[in-house]
C-alpha cells in the first residue's frame, strides 16, 4: 500500500538535505566539524559567522557546541570590535565576554565610535560608557592635581619642606601631565611606571619608597576600576539574561 512506504522526509538522502532557515552552509560545516572533533581554525572565521553559530547551538540547545565557540571567541576577543562583542554577549546571552568588552569600550575615545558601533551596542550600554568615561575622566583629572601627601617623613629625610615641595612638584610635571596629556594620555599603571623614572630632587630616597608603596596600594586609582566593574555588573544583571536550562 501506498502509505505504508516510509515517506522521504529531509535528510534522508542527498536529494533531499535539510534546510535549516537562516544558518549557512560554512556554519553547518563548522558545526559539523566540531561535532566530529576535528580542529577547526576560528581564527578565519568572520564574526558574523561565529554569532550564526551561536543563534544555531541555542536553537539547537547544543550546549557543548556552545561552550566551545564562546571559548574560542573569548581567546582571540582583541580580534572583535568590543561593540560586536556586547551585541553578540547581549544577543545570545554570553555575560562572560561582556565585562571585556565594556572595559575596551571604557577606553576608546567616543569620537571613535560610530553610528554602527551603537546600533550593536544599543543605546543603554551607549550612554553609560559616555556616563563612565565622563566620571573617569573627572576623577583623572583629581588624581592629576591632587598628589598624595608625605604624611610622615622617613627617619633619613634632612629637609621635609624642601622634599614636601619637590614631591608635589615632580608629581605635577610628571603624573600630572602623564594623565592629563590630550596626545597621549596614559593609564594609572603606565603613568606611574613613567613617573617613578623621574628625578626627585629633594625628596629623600626613604620618602620616595614610602610614597610609591602608597601608589601600589593604589587607593585612589583603584576608585576607577571600581566605578568601571560595579557599572559593567549592573549593566550584565540587566541585559545578558542567563541562557534558559534546556526543557526536559
Ligand atoms: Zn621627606
Amino acid at each position: 500500500m501506498e502509505n505504508s512506504r516510509q515517506p522521504e522526509v529531509d535528510g534522508m538522502c542527498d536529494e533531499k538535505p535539510i534546510h535549516l532557515n537562516g544558518i549557512s552552509r560554512e556554519t553547518f560545516e563548522l558545526f559539523l566539524e566540531f561535532m566530529f572533533g576535528r580542529y577547526v581554525d576560528i581564527l578565519c572565521f568572520h564574526i558574523d559567522e561565529l554569532s550564526k553559530f551561536l543563534r544555531f547551538c541555542n536553537m539547537y540547545q547544543c550546549s557543548h557546541a556552545r561552550e566551545f565557540v564562546i571559548s574560542r571567541i573569548s581567546s582571540t576577543r582583541y580580534r572583535f570590535h568590543p561593540a560586536k562583542l556586547i551585541n553578540l554577549a547581549i544577543k545570545y546571552h554570553v555575560r562572560s565576554i561582556f565585562p571585556y568588552a565594556f572595559q575596551q569600550l571604557a577606553e576608546t575615545p567616543i569620537t571613535e565610535l560610530t553610528h554602527a558601533h551603537r546600533e550593536l551596542m544599543g543605546n543603554e550600554v551607549f550612554l553609560n560608557v559616555i556616563y563612565v568615561q565622563a566620571v573617569l575622566d573627572s576623577h583623572h583629572r583629581i588624581v592629576a592635581v591632587e598628589e598624595p601627601k608625605i604624611l610622615m617623613h622617613s627617619n633619613e629625610c634632612q629637609d621635609p619642606t624642601g622634599c614636601n615641595e619637590d614631591w608635589h612638584a615632580i608629581w605635577w610635571n610628571g603624573m600630572g601631565r602623564f594623565l592629563l596629556d590630550g596626545r597621549n594620555p596614559q593609564l594609572y599603571d603606565d603613568a606611574v611606571k613613567r613617573f617613578k623614572e623621574l628625578q626627585f630632587g629633594h625628596v629623600s630616597e626613604g620618602c620616595k619608597d614610602l610614597m610609591f608603596k602608597i601608589l601600589h596600594q593604589g587607593a585612589a586609582f583603584k576608585h576607577a576600576q571600581q566605578f568601571l566593574s560595579e557599572t559593567c555588573s549592573f549593566l550584565v544583571e540587566k541585559l545578558v539574561f542567563e541562557p534558559e536550562p534546556p526543557s526536559s
